[in-house]
């Protein structure tokens, strides 16, 4: 058994936990109930059978994180009052809400705080529109390829369940992009870039290729270039 001292929590963690909890009732699980009613509704196949439309499942994905995001809340409802564990999610939420102190003391904080990162982390990556999900590289194990939210600091391999942290999983990524050229304008280059949250304007990539400083390759169309991929990033790194 863990001793005391090792659940408590330092201001900053305290200060993280809190706002976790709140975006998790305010935000989260409203935003994933819509996203599973609607697709429910969507999905039922009563009516229109003949229309061409494939009936869509209901969104068992949704269904699971909501299923996880309520069992934490009566979870720790349950702690504060045997009786508040029965509580639906809202007066869970609420209850938690209102005894601040208590939760934040409790002797399992630590814990309930790292449970409730996993939960939240999953929640906020199934919340996020596929457009602004990035490429930060590849599972190290399986070799899947692993997109997150922008702000993510922590990833999971949805395949092999591997865990690791985002910036060793980026840095990998970088070291290979040596090996990668792209070919195509500036603003195409910038575009895809931006989806592996390397972030440069095609004006800093055309001025780089004015001043010579980037040695990509012009194509017969006009305006295109094959492009090295790591000389972009490393003339980045040297400009941020
Ligand atoms: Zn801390
Ligand atoms: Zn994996």
């Amino acid at each position: 058994m863990k001793p005391v001292a090792a659940n408590l929590l330092c201001a900053s963690c305290r200060e993280n936990y809190w706002q976790l909890i709140r975006q998790l009732g305010h935000v989260q699980l409203p935003a994933l109930r819509s996203i599973m009613l609607r697709q429910a509704r969507i999905g039922t196949p009563a009516h229109t059978p003949s229309r061409g439309n494939a009936p869509i499942p209901i969104d068992t994905h949704a269904q699971d994180l909501i299923a996880d995001s309520e069992a934490w809340l009566a979870e720790q409802a349950g702690k504060i009052r045997a009786a508040y564990a029965g509580y639906d999610w809202r007066k869970a939420w609420f209850a938690i809400i209102s005894n601040r102190r208590t939760i934040l003391d409790m002797s399992t904080a630590a814990d309930d705080y790292a449970a409730l990162e996993h939960i939240s982390r999953r929640n906020e990556t199934a919340l996020t529109p596929e457009e602004a999900m990035v490429i930060i590289g590849t599972c190290p194990q399986c070799g899947h390829q692993a997109t997150s939210t922008p702000q993510a600091d922590e990833w999971t391999c949805p395949h092999c369940k591997w865990q690791g942290g985002v910036q060793a999983i980026k840095a990998t990524r970088d070291n290979k992009l040596w090996q990668l050229e792209y070919t195509g304008k500036p603003v195409e280059v910038a575009r895809y870039l931006s989806k592996m949250d390397i972030h440069c304007t095609s004006d800093q990539i055309r001025q780089w290729l004015t001043r010579g400083k980037l040695h990509a390759t012009p194509t017969k169309h006009k305006g295109e270039y094959v492009f090295n991929l790591g000389e972009i990033t490393a003339m980045l790194d040297c400009h941020n």
